[in-house]
């Protein structure tokens, strides 16, 4: 075997949203726990699998101290390009994996989110002006950051990894929910049968 060819290696990815690894970064209300979604990091370890934090867009577009806000005022053509840039940087990543023969497993992001969410986020028609808390709706869309990155991946003519969503935005579901949801997508994915909690 040689050295320089091989080693320990998984070859074997995952993309996940930011603040999976880092509950810090989400808007503020929405943190389910104080730093790493410790137990979805101990099923991706599981996989072998190496973790890839995307950026934040919300954070580095507005901040920390940002209010709530909703997919449709997100949805302008600013926010759109931002979220293209960072989306593209990533798959710049994922694109120099597929050209050595590495596998991305997924992007794992967070179902919910106005910016992340995979099959949902949060719509409110008439938010908007003077700030007020109106009741918050998920719609079967997803987030703008996870919309432009699709269209990247079709604007490059590239194959995109499957899409899953951690509905950790969806305050209707615990965070037990979210891992058993997530351990069933999993396991399809890698082909096991059995979740790696049974293991
Ligand atoms: S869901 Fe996306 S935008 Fe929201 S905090 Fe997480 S990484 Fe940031």
């Amino acid at each position: 075997m040689s050295l320089h060819k091989e080693d320990a290696r998984s070859k074997k990815i995952i993309f996940v949203s930011n603040c999976i690894l880092n509950a810090n970064n989400k808007v503020l209300e929405f943190a389910r726990y104080p730093g790493v979604f410790r137990e979805v990091l101990d099923l991706l370890v599981s996989y072998d699998l190496g973790v890839m934090q995307m950026p934040c867009p919300e954070v580095l577009y507005m901040g920390n101290q940002r209010w709530w806000t909703s997919r449709n005022l997100y949805d302008n053509v600013g926010y759109r390009r931002f979220c293209r840039e960072l989306a593209s940087r990533e798959i710049d990543y994922m694109e120099n994996y597929h050209r050595i023969g590495y596998s991305v497993t997924a992007v794992l992001s967070c179902d919910g989110s106005p910016t992340c969410g995979v099959t949902l986020s949060s719509y409110c028609e008439n938010w908007g002006g003077r700030p007020k808390e109106i009741p918050r709706t998920l719609v079967e869309k997803p987030g703008v950051y996870i919309e432009e990155m699709t269209d990247e991946f079709t604007a490059r003519g590239l194959n995109a990894p499957p899409f899953l969503g951690l509905c950790m935005d969806d305050r209707d579901k615990t965070n037990s929910q979210c891992l058993d949801e997530l351990e069933s997508s999993l396991a399809l994915l890698m082909g096991k049968h059995i979740s790696a909690k049974e293991e």
